[in-house]
């Protein structure tokens, strides 16, 4: 098998592995028409299964389709599909390999069975139904073949529900939105009342100290420290000057 082919084949299978969730080792299940003609050519089906799924296979027949090898005269057929896994299938009394498969696949494949037939009528059912990898015999190899429309159709649509939120998810989000409140206007905050600038605010005079009170004639305290107070304004104006006065001479100086 060509480098290109596996890669194609491991591609197709690894699509049925993600969106139908087949599992290794694959269970393959034979009808009488792939067992007649790969014993004709010789195939060593346990290896060349495993070979084109590039995995480990479990390669399984019913009890009907032995029966229809026995009945059609292909004896050496029917002993190869007796070392393969027996699959059970519902009929007491044995039907055609093709009803039997297309039953034990239904209508949706749930086992994940991968058919191995030649019947053009199973193959043609089969692309009906999503999800069922089918291989053939052709010019003396077994290839696996590309996903029918159908199959494509359903990963496409898998794919598109894994990006939608599930059911729970779903009600969670409702709760979510119920519990959330309607959007409001941003509260603007009140600025604390912090007093005037201090930068506007004038700087306060320096008052020169008191001048130091007079222990006498306590008596006439009152009209005293009246006087008192115009003597230490009038003081305190003169030492302002006296003061100006100095820090120009020094200024001239
Ligand atoms: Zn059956």
């Amino acid at each position: 098998m060509r480098a290109k082919t596996s890669r194609l084949y491991k591609k197709a299978m690894h699509s049925y592995c993600i969106s139908f969730n087949f599992r290794t080792p694959y269970q393959i299940l034979l009808d009488s028409s792939f067992c007649k003609l790969a014993t004709e050519q010789r195939l060593n089906l346990q290896q060349d299964l495993q070979t084109v799924l590039c995995n480990p296979t479990r390669p399984m027949v019913t009890e009907c389709v032995i029966q229809e090898l026995h009945k059609t005269g292909d004896h050496r057929a029917a002993t190869v599909a007796k070392s393969f896994e027996r699959r059970k299938c519902k009929h007491h009394l044995p039907v055609t390999s093709q009803q039997c498969i297309l039953e034990l696949i239904g209508s949706n494949n749930d086992n994940n069975y991968v058919i191995a037939t030649q019947n053009d009528i199973i193959r043609k059912q089969i692309h009906d139904i999503p999800g069922v990898p089918v291989l053939r015999v052709k010019n003396g190899m077994i290839i696996l073949e590309p996903l029918s429309k159908v199959t494509k159709d359903a990963i496409l649509q898998k794919e598109k529900e894994k990006t939608l939120p599930s059911s729970a998810e779903a009600q969670q989000l409702k709760i979510a939105k119920l519990v959330q409140k309607p959007p409001t206007e941003p509260v603007h905050k009140k600025r604390k009342v912090k007093g005037a600038n201090p930068l506007s605010m004038k700087k306060k005079k320096k008052q020169s100290p008191p001048p130091p009170k007079k222990q006498k004639n306590q008596g006439n305290k009152k009209n005293k420290n009246t006087n008192n107070d115009k003597t230490t304004t009038n003081t305190t104006s003169k030492t302002g000057e006296k003061r100006k006065r100095s820090s120009d001479d020094t200024k001239d100086s």
